[in-house]
């Protein structure tokens, strides 16, 4: 969008490999993989937590030689955010800038600025962006910051993604849609986009023909929603595909929703090149669920026509969401056990509670600690799970998984 209206821009994302000569973790086949990482002291909020606590992504003096380099140094600087619980992360990106130019400003947007915010204004920054760049009130004080009235919004906006700024990517990601037109209690991805909103198919298309260029063979889709309206997206989008005899791998890390995997729809996604499947089924307690996106019905439909649609059982996997308050073990074993008879790979959502969602007053009565500190927010204490995280308890969860 800022390139759109007339303003040349640089990218550092400190989770993108960028120079050859920094190790990284070798990649697994299609691409994804894990991250470098240094261990670092654990705020002293989760100092009991029996885990380690790390910094993922370059090197800080990488990241600091980077922006010394940069030539000219910038009019103003954009500082995005995702988890909530990752703001310490946040905090030394504010810190690396303002050593570096003291007097640009500095904009802080992304999912912890918007569910957060009001934690986000104490951060040494100077605007903190609720929601979308493109919201009309974002867009004006993002430009008045600059001395600059705002220009009209580009086409488009907040739908183009900027993937060309990427020169080497590993994988590349397909993103047909913002936001979900359902409600769980347990998810925020109504807070961070009020409307359901899908992208042209072409413009989808060109960006992933950017990457495929690159080199990216194996796509990820990013969306929250894919097979919702698929005439209007998916379904043209996959045409082009089709047309351009693209040789690529799909991939739904962001679960499906099954309720939609007819056998036609099944029958689609299999001859457009889909590999990983991963299933959003939650819990399989049917009648007693916080959404109400699957009935025992479709999950049973789903995963049949999955199957007879000729997917592989190793490349599918159904999220079980895990810790919610007041859950029962019960549940969660029901749940594994269901996926587990069709021959397919259980994985545990570890659950988070989040600011703005239906779930969060009762997570805030479940948790032990002050959850309006987004440090306690995060899944990997198990902030809702009474005692919370140990390796026992996660050993035998494992063990209950293995069957
Ligand atoms: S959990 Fe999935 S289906 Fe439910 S609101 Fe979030 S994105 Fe939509």
């Amino acid at each position: 969008m800022l390139r759109k209206s007339g303003a040349r821009v640089a990218l550092l994302d400190c989770l993108d490999k960028t120079w050859s000569d920094i190790k990284w973790p070798v990649p697994k086949p299609y691409g994804h993989g894990h991250y470098p990482k240094v261990h670092l002291p654990k705020p002293s909020l989760l100092a009991h937590v029996p885990r380690n606590y790390s910094r993922y992504g370059l090197p800080l003096q990488a990241v600091r030689h980077a922006l010394r380099s940069l030539n000219p140094p910038p009019d103003i600087v954009l500082i995005t955010s995702i988890m909530t619980y990752w703001y310490p992360g946040v905090i030394t990106a504010i810190r690396l800038v303002r050593e570096t130019w003291p007097h640009v400003p500095i904009v802080l947007g992304g999912i912890y600025a918007t569910l957060c915010s009001t934690h986000a204004q104490k951060l040494d920054v100077d605007l903190v962006i609720k929601g979308p760049l493109e919201n009309k009130s974002n867009w004006g004080a993002f430009w008045r910051l600059l001395d600059i009235s705002p220009p009209p919004l580009p086409e488009n906006a907040g739908l183009s993604l900027a993937l060309d700024l990427y020169p080497e990517p590993d994988f590349g990601i397909i993103l047909g849609s913002r936001g979900c037109p359902f409600h769980c209690a347990y998810c925020a991805s109504n807070k961070l986009f009020t409307k359901f909103c899908q992208k042209l198919p072409e413009d989808v298309f060109t960006e992933t023909y950017t990457q495929y260029q690159k080199g990216a063979r194996d796509f990820a889709f990013y969306d929250d929603a894919l097979l919702i309206k698929p005439e209007k997206f998916l379904w043209p989008f996959l045409e082009l595909l089709s047309k351009k005899n693209l040789r690529i791998r799909l991939h739904t890390p962001n679960a499906m929703h099954i309720r939609y995997l007819s056998l036609d729809v099944c029958l689609k996604l299999k001859k457009a090149g889909l590999t990983t499947i991963r299933l959003g089924l939650e819990s399989a307690d049917f009648q007693n669920r916080w959404d109400a996106k699957l009935t025992a019905e479709e999950w049973q439909r789903g995963i049949k026509n999955i199957l007879q649609a000729g997917f592989k059982r190793e490349n599918i996997a159904a999220y079980i969401l895990f810790g919610l308050p007041e859950q029962k073990e019960e549940e969660i074993k029901l749940a594994i056990k269901k996926v587990k008879e069709w021959g397919i790979r259980p994985e545990l959502a570890f659950y988070s509670p989040i600011p703005g969602s239906k779930l969060f007053s009762l997570a805030q009565k479940h948790c032990p600690y002050p959850l309006d500190e987004p440090l306690f927010q995060n899944n990997s204490i198990w902030p809702c799970v009474p005692g919370g995280f140990s390796w026992e308890k996660q050993k035998k969860w494992k063990e209950v998984i293995k069957g």
